[in-house]
């Protein structure tokens, strides 16, 4: 590999996770449909291309961090799409979060081509991905995962091979809906607590030590005050907004439908998140559910 790499898509998550790439000495070129990102870009060293075409010239890894699985699709396969342009060999890293069909669909098609795909979403969230320490969680052939895993250590601190083509997707969106499973029902139990008269902090704490111990209760609190520096302690600003959990919580409702699978308590947190972000609560950190509990 000649260390030319093209990113594409610099959002939330793409913009420090480039960043991270640059500062650990790769040589980037970059697009995002929206210009600021690949300025900032610029100062810390990249190539700003004209388009995605362009940024993929000459490259021999394209990362891309794109919003669904529609422009995936469309960012490869589409009619202007990257499939006949990118060099035989060349590896893609595909970081969005999207359905694992997609995913398939294109390393396949790009796969015709001799290109090297692999599915690899994040966990982390934008904190995580400023931080370089994002957990990468990859789809596709234990070769390609070997080639990419020295590129995304630069920005991530766990990189795991989850299986095939499209096994990254499926165990971001397992983890997700568990974690939608464990946010909901950590805020009822609690909100239960205080209308009983309890104080929020003492409850959180002795669940903490007790058989309800989860992710939520050790680092992500819902509910304000009882933690310092979580989104519920800052009016739910930061952090993992409702309206990217509504949108995996899609993403398990559909692949659960697909595999046949049971899911009762995905399904009703996806009711419930769908609820929230009806009622306005889209912007805010995944945690404001505890808001609907609240009289
Ligand atoms: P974002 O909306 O902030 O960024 C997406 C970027 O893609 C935007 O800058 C947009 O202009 C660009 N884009 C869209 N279509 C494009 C195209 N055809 N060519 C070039 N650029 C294009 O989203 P984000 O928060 O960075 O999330 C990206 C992905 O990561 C999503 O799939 C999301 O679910 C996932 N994710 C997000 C978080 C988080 O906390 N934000 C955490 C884990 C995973």
């Amino acid at each position: 590999m000649n260390n030319h790499y093209a990113f594409i898509g610099l959002g939330n998550m793409g913009l420090p996770m480039a960043k991270n790439l640059l500062k650990n000495g790769c040589h980037l070129s970059v697009f995002d449909l929206v210009d600021t990102a690949m300025d900032e870009l610029v100062a810390h060293g990249a190539v700003k291309a004209e388009s995605a075409v362009a940024a993929v010239d000459g490259a021999d890894v394209v990362i891309s961090m794109l919003p669904a699985g529609t422009h995936v699709q469309q960012l490869y396969l589409g009619e202007q799409g990257l499939q006949n342009k990118l060099s035989v060999n060349t590896l893609v890293i595909d970081c969005s979060t999207i359905d694992s069909h997609t995913a398939k669909t294109v390393g396949q098609a790009l796969a015709k081509n001799n290109i090297k795909f692999i599915d690899a979403p994040v966990s982390g969230g934008v904190g995580g991905a400023a931080a370089g320490t994002l957990t990468f969680i990859v789809g596709g052939d234990k070769a390609h995962f070997d080639m990419a895993k020295p590129i995304l250590e630069h920005m991530g601190k766990n990189i795991f091979h989850a299986g095939d083509l499209g096994a990254g997707q499926v165990a971001k969106i397992c983890n997700n809906m568990l974690l939608s499973v464990l946010m909901t029902a950590t805020a009822e139990a609690i909100q239960m607590g205080v209308d009983n008269g309890l104080d929020p902090k003492v409850l959180s704490d002795i669940m903490l030590q007790s058989s309800g111990r989860n992710w939520t209760l050790e680092l992500y609190n819902p509910c304000p005050n009882v933690m310092e520096n979580v989104p519920a302690s800052k009016n739910y600003q930061g952090g993992f907004m409702v309206d990217l959990m509504k949108k995996d919580l899609g993403l398990a409702m559909e692949t659960a439908s697909n595999s046949k699978s049971i899911t009762p308590m995905g399904a009703l947190a996806n009711s419930l998140y769908k609820m929230h972000s009806a009622q306005g609560h889209g912007q805010l950190d995944f945690s404001s559910i505890f808001k609907l509990f609240q009289h």
